[in-house]
């Protein structure tokens, strides 16, 4: 852990009744922790068994507490701060349109709103030239799904297990993960929703040994999913590009191309989830890019503005569009393109392509996530299989190399977490922060880290895995 915070980037001097946050003050930070507990209810937590950390200040790829302790960012929060933290550009260009225009309805024209539509059309692949914004992914997902229903005029959703898709009631039902679970148990459930297993030859559920026939078994699984689950019944299937938070699993080549001709046989509208993988992240604008294919509705939200402002929104396929020409979308949230985040956005996307902060992402993965993280997996026996494309790295950490028995069960928590939580609290220690699922340790830093601190971040990986390394059966 490093003593001392880092200096702040070069924004403007700072109005003298703001405290300079970089001084430790540990006495501010525990009137937020008492105010925090006394007033604010959590996310996804027991109430009583958290402690968030107060943080003082966050700049470029660091973020630090009111202690002192400063962390280098690789969750990059909730994998959405992917221009890193207070990015002078992005800063300015919101105190810029505070001053000009707060807010204005949806129904009206924004110059913001249009422009960041534009910009973020430009980079989706060919016919998708339509955004509908929302405030973040989950009512993203759930707007996407209301169109491809309406367009399709059938109801079901297939989604794949180890996916995860938002907190709002279709949102959640369509999630592969045991966050669903407390959910359907609270009645709180879109019915319309069935799932299958998506490709992840490490864990193949298919028996296959090769990426060409993991490709191939899931598809034929996909496809009699549909078949058995009536194709004229099925609106949209529904995937992360790359799977995020449930792995970082990437597709084997040929798998989205099978998708997309699947969803052309059968007349199903074919939904990329592109919230957590999209602008940048992979090291393509979006991950569709890697494998060529073009989806009739994308999802995005986290790194479209780097999260300064919340946003998200779906683009549209000029067929899906020509649904609502003349009928009416039966759907609107009341902040539907709010110009504050708009114009983050279009900040966001000008600077990531002006410091060619995607290419940085790619470059990062080839020559030092990918070489170093691999490397790992073959001195630590902790390491089962380190995989990832760009800025977004999963190590699938096992008791056993042989068996390939994780460190922790599937939906691990409370004791039986136990190991991931020593892990994550050894790469605290040595002032780097980043994010556990399950019997994972996944990597997804700022796209515009530089060279050292992806050094530096790694360094500390390497020594929290020898904690790991202690829970196996050598
Ligand atoms: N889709 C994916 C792939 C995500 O990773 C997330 C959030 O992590 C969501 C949807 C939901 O986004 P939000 O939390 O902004 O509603």
């Amino acid at each position: 852990m490093t003593d001392i915070a880092p200096a702040a980037p070069s924004l403007p001097a700072p109005d003298s009744a703001v405290p300079d946050l970089t001084v430790p003050d540990p006495g501010a930070g525990k009137a937020v922790f008492e105010r925090d507990r006394a007033h604010v209810f959590h996310s996804w937590s027991a109430q009583d068994q958290i402690a968030p950390l107060p943080i003082a200040g966050a700049a470029g790829a660091r973020f630090w507490d009111y202690e002192g302790n400063s962390f280098l960012d690789f969750a990059s929060q909730l994998v959405f701060t992917n221009i890193g933290h207070q990015h002078p550009k992005v800063v300015a260009a919101i105190q810029e349109q505070a001053a000009r225009l707060c807010t204005i309805a949806p129904g009206f024209g924004n110059d913001k709103r249009a422009e960041a539509a534009e910009l973020i059309t430009s980079y989706a692949p060919e016919g998708l030239n339509r955004v509908f914004f929302t405030n973040a992914g989950a009512d993203a997902i759930e707007n996407a799904v209301r169109m491809a229903r309406i367009h399709t005029g059938r109801p079901k959703v297939l989604t794949a297990y180890r996916s995860y898709h938002g907190n709002t009631a279709t949102a959640i039902s369509l999630t592969g993960d045991p966050r669903r679970w407390a959910n359907e148990n609270a009645g709180h459930h879109d019915g319309n929703v069935a799932h299958f297993f998506g490709p992840y030859l490490y864990r193949s559920s298919f028996y296959a040994t090769t990426e060409a026939e993991e490709s191939e078994r899931a598809l034929d699984h996909l496809e009699q999913t549909i078949v058995f689950e009536g194709p004229g019944t099925v609106a949209a299937i529904l995937l992360e590009t790359v799977v995020g938070t449930n792995g970082i699993l990437i597709p084997p080549p040929g798998y989205l191309a099978g998708v997309r001709a699947l969803c052309d046989k059968y007349g199903i509208v074919y939904i990329a989830d592109e919230v957590m993988a999209g602008f940048g992240r992979t090291g393509a604008w979006f991950a569709v890019d890697h494998w060529n294919v073009a989806p009739d509705l994308i999802t995005f939200a986290k790194g479209v503005n780097s999260g300064y402002v919340p946003l998200g929104g779906v683009i549209i396929s000029d067929a899906i569009h020509d649904t609502f020409r003349n009928q009416v979308f039966p759907g609107g949230l009341t902040y539907s393109g709010h110009p504050l985040a708009c114009a983050a956005a279009v900040a966001t996307i000008e600077a990531m392509r002006d410091e060619r902060i995607v290419e940085n992402a790619a470059w990062l993965g080839e020559n030092v996530f990918g070489p170093t993280l691999r490397e790992f997996a073959e001195r630590h026996p902790s390491v089962g299989e380190a995989r990832g494309i760009g800025a977004f790295w999963a190590l699938d950490l096992v008791k056993n190399k042989e068996t390939r028995e994780p460190l922790v069960p599937y939906g691990a928590g409370g004791a039986a977490a136990a190991p991931m939580n020593a892990v994550l609290a050894e790469c605290k220690k040595h002032g780097t922060w980043p994010f556990t699922h399950f019997n994972r340790l996944q990597l997804t830093p700022p796209l515009n880290l530089t060279e050292a601190e992806a050094r530096e971040g790694l360094a500390a990986i390497d020594k929290a895995l020898n904690v790991a390394d202690s829970y196996t059966e050598q």
